[in-house]
């Protein structure tokens, strides 16, 4: 966190060392990023992108969508306009933040973004199906993707019956935890953990770490079985 002198904020630890979250999913013929975050063209570089398929957008905060401007790169390589997949209430607050992006007379350069709405169903990017899940961010919807055995939730606290049996079954498990202390819109790590064991997944990981969590080694450490905390640049194979 800028400016803050915390014993995680000044960790020499590269687990301590966050950017804000995003994911990207990959198969042999696809990439997709959940997020396009103020980090994003930093972790594009960092991870060595060179082809992007399609953005998911989980939710309209800015800490998940401010970066969409560097989407323009991409653009520019692939010369073609990149899929960018959110609800209604995402889409509408991405054309207030970026209205320059849905202009009449647009600026050369700017990012071409193709807008399409998230329906209920299953549908497919590339060869990698996507089943949209909706759980709750105090009063905001938001949406949790299911890549066949891969389900990540980021900035939740609260995920009804019926949308948990959408994630039933998947073997690893992303779900956000902000910090020990209860949290008025995200899971606290206990909750996380809960959660967890609830959906009987066998391995769960921990994500949207707030510095006041403590330094990664020693929480990870404490962690029940089939549970840990993600970090940056982590790679997972399903
Ligand atoms: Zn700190
Ligand atoms: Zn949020
Ligand atoms: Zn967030």
């Amino acid at each position: 966190m800028i400016a803050c002198g915390c014993e995680v904020c000044t960790s020499t630890d590269k687990e301590d060392n966050r950017l804000r979250s995003s994911i990207l999913v990959q198969s042999e013929t696809t990439t997709i990023v959940v997020d396009t975050t103020p980090d994003f063209r930093y972790q594009m570089l960092r991870a060595n992108v060179h082809k992007l398929d399609a953005v998911l957008f989980t939710h309209q905060h800015k800490d998940h969508v401010a970066g969409l401007d560097d989407i323009r790169a991409f653009n520019f390589f692939q010369q073609e306009a990149i899929s960018v997949y959110a609800s209604e209430q995402t889409q509408q607050a991405l054309k207030k933040e970026f209205s320059y992006i849905f202009a009449d007379f647009k600026y050369p350069g700017i990012p071409d973004i193709n807008l399409l709405y998230i329906d209920e169903q299953t549908f497919l990017i590339g060869d990698i199906p996507v089943t949209p899940i909706h759980v709750m961010h105090l009063h905001m919807p938001v949406l949790a993707f299911r890549f066949g055995d891969f389900t990540y939730i980021t900035d939740a606290n609260k995920i009804d019956a019926v949308e948990k049996e959408k994630i039933k079954g998947s073997k690893i498990v992303t779900i956000n935890a902000l910090r020990h202390k209860e949290h008025i819109s995200h899971f606290s790590l206990s909750e996380a953990i809960t959660l967890a064991d609830e959906l009987q997944v066998p391995q769960a990981f921990f994500t949207h770490i707030s510095h006041q969590l403590g330094k990664h080694n020693l929480v990870n450490s404490e962690l029940p079985p089939g549970k840990l905390l993600a970090f940056d640049q982590q790679v997972i194979h399903v």
